[in-house]
């Protein structure tokens, strides 16, 4: 059978994970479902560096549900957190809706969805679809809305001069002066990154402090303008009127037992749910781990008012990226997990995060490293094919290939991702080209149908077009360069003369990686096993250089086999003929 506990030898970090966060279940709500969960909020595009807070739990669970136990991944979309404020690049007439939850904020202007927390809710829920997670989904603003949590506010009402006590242990100890909290390690090397290193931007949120009437936990929307830029001006425990008053110049009294218009602050909110929902494991980010922050505080809350326990909670390190820098300024911002998935497979994204252990950083490539990155997993998936892969390596590729439920889409027969980068490259795209050359790579096991390629073939291409800048794409020369043939001597026109007169022969990608080898050992008069010595890889790198110039007018390129094979023997000819 497929779904098949990983044995207890290849304990990677997501095994152990798993076995503490069953062993806690049993203590803590024996016979019961495990809950683990994830929250994001939509304040704004929901960049790849918070798909961690979704990934880890994901995989944790993943394995949990492989050893044949009932598990729930909770994804709570905090779309009930306030608007906080207008982000670059969106109409300045937005800021009237500062305070706003963010389902009753605008979607940008242009958007097919309802609300601003729809619009960036929607490209994420499509990346988790395919991505292949599964999870439940609860809308913080239907739960607040719909009276949920009703018991919950009113005792934390009650309790609000111990949650005050609790929280104030820490202002105290948040004060200047305090030892530095152990932080990100890494420091963001850019502005994308220190924006994608941001999060949710919920662990600075303010913890409800009032001045006046004391403290409340507590903060209603204003009946009127919908605005958090309310002050709780008195509360009564037996009745549960409240009273409240607004900027906009709103003053109501309402009764709290019949109010659904309002939230916890976050500091009370997020501990709250933990006991709600029976949380066991739940990760967080390195902004909610320091002394004083949301976790910390909420480890607290959750066991001196709630009565609960706090989740079993890593810090995960921050994903960084590399070589979108370039690319920020004009698709206005740090990639999203749908940008990844443009230009690479649902199981190498998976692959990333399942490899590293949440408290190492990484980075997701959008530049050349992404064909490195590709080369990799191929050769994993040939360790995997013949046994020789390590425990460690083949538990991260089951994870990232297939879930407890179902193998994810694979590429049917997955050519090399440089290949294929070099040969949309080549081609701009043009489909009959494409297959001409995919064919004749191994002409005795031809490419019939470029789908048998797919969708790696569309992401290589996508990389290709979206991410290589202009003066890095190929361009090969429509006429042959006369000036720099006219002066080579005869050495050099000899080693045109032999490459094109063994190319029919060699016409393959295994074929003529061996005769562009051998061109200059011919020259030089070896025996074609000859070994490489110093002078020979000179010869071969300079001869190499002579074709890049011919061909495409740099001295590099894609790597030549590829390249000739793309270029077509008559193109060959006419450009190469000495
Ligand atoms: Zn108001």
């Amino acid at each position: 059978m497929p779904i098949v506990a990983q044995s207890t030898t290849e304990a990677d970090w997501v095994s152990r994970f798993a076995d503490e966060v069953i062993a806690e279940a049993d203590r803590r709500a024996p016979g019961k479902p495990v809950v683990v969960a994830s929250g994001l909020s939509p304040s704004g595009p929901i960049h790849l560096g918070n798909l961690r807070e979704v990934m880890t739990p994901h995989l944790v669970a993943d394995e949990i549900r492989r050893r044949g136990r009932e598990v729930v991944h909770i994804l709570s979309w905090d779309d009930y957190d306030r608007f906080r404020k207008v982000p670059a690049g969106i109409d300045p007439s937005w800021a009237e809706h500062i305070g706003k939850p963010l389902t009753s904020v605008p979607a940008p202007a242009g958007s097919e969805y309802s609300s601003w927390a729809e619009h960036f809710k929607a490209p994420m829920i499509a990346a988790l679809a395919e991505l292949g997670i599964e999870y439940r989904g609860i809308s913080q603003t239907e739960q607040y809305t719909a009276g949920a949590y009703r018991e919950q506010i009113l005792f934390a009402m009650r309790e609000r001069a111990q949650i005050d006590a609790v929280l104030d242990r820490y202002r105290t100890k948040a004060k200047p002066g305090a030892k530095a909290a152990p932080k990100q390690q890494q420091k963001p090397v850019d502005e994308a990154e220190i924006e994608a290193a941001e999060g949710s931007g919920a662990a600075d949120e303010d913890d409800g402090s009032t001045g006046g009437a004391g403290y409340f936990p507590y903060k209603p929307y204003c009946s009127v303008c919908d605005r958090d830029l309310t002050t709780v001006t008195a509360y009564d425990d037996e009745t549960t009127e409240l009273t409240y008053s607004c900027v906009c110049g709103h003053q109501e009294t309402v009764k709290l037992s019949e109010h659904n218009r309002g939230k916890l602050v976050w500091k009370v909110d997020w501990p709250m749910r933990w006991a709600y929902e029976g949380v066991i494991f739940e990760p967080s980010g390195v902004d909610h781990s320091s002394p004083g922050s949301s976790f910390v505080v909420g480890g607290q809350i959750v066991r001196e008012i709630f009565g609960g326990e706090q989740p079993i909670g890593p810090m995960y390190a921050f994903v960084g990226i590399s070589g979108m820098a370039k690319m920020s300024s004009s698709k206005g911002g740090v990639p999203i997990p749908a940008d990844a998935l443009e230009i690479m497979e649902a199981p190498l994204l998976r692959w990333l995060y399942a490899r590293r252990r949440p408290n190492q950083s990484f980075k997701i490539a959008f530049d050349q490293e992404i064909q490195r990155l590709y080369d990799e997993w191929d050769a994993l998936e040939r360790k995997i094919a013949d046994g020789s892969a390590q425990a460690a390596d083949a538990a991260a590729y089951s994870r990232a290939t297939r879930t407890a439920d179902r193998e994810l889409p694979r590429t049917p027969r997955p050519l090399s991702y440089r290949t294929l980068a070099s040969v949309v490259d080549i081609t701009t795209g043009d489909e009959q080209q494409t297959l001409r050359i995919l064919r004749d790579l191994d002409p005795g096991n031809p490419v019939t149908s470029l789908d048998e390629t797919r969708p790696r073939l569309d992401r290589a291409q996508a990389w290709i077009t979206t991410h290589v800048p202009a003066d890095q794409r190929t361009r090969v020369r429509d006429e042959p360069d006369t000036e720099l043939l006219g002066s080579l001597g005869e050495a050099e026109r000899g080693s045109l003369r032999l490459l094109l007169e063994g190319l029919d022969d060699h016409w393959s990608l295994d074929g003529l990686t061996a005769h562009v080898y051998a061109v200059p050992k011919i020259q030089a008069g070896l025996p074609l096993d000859a070994k490489p010595t110093p002078e020979l890889k000179v010869a071969q790198r300079t001869f190499f250089a002579l074709l890049y110039r011919l061909l495409v007018g740099r001295d590099t390129g894609p790597r030549l086999p590829t390249l000739l094979l793309a270029v077509g023997a008559e193109r060959v000819r006419k450009l190469l003929a000495p």
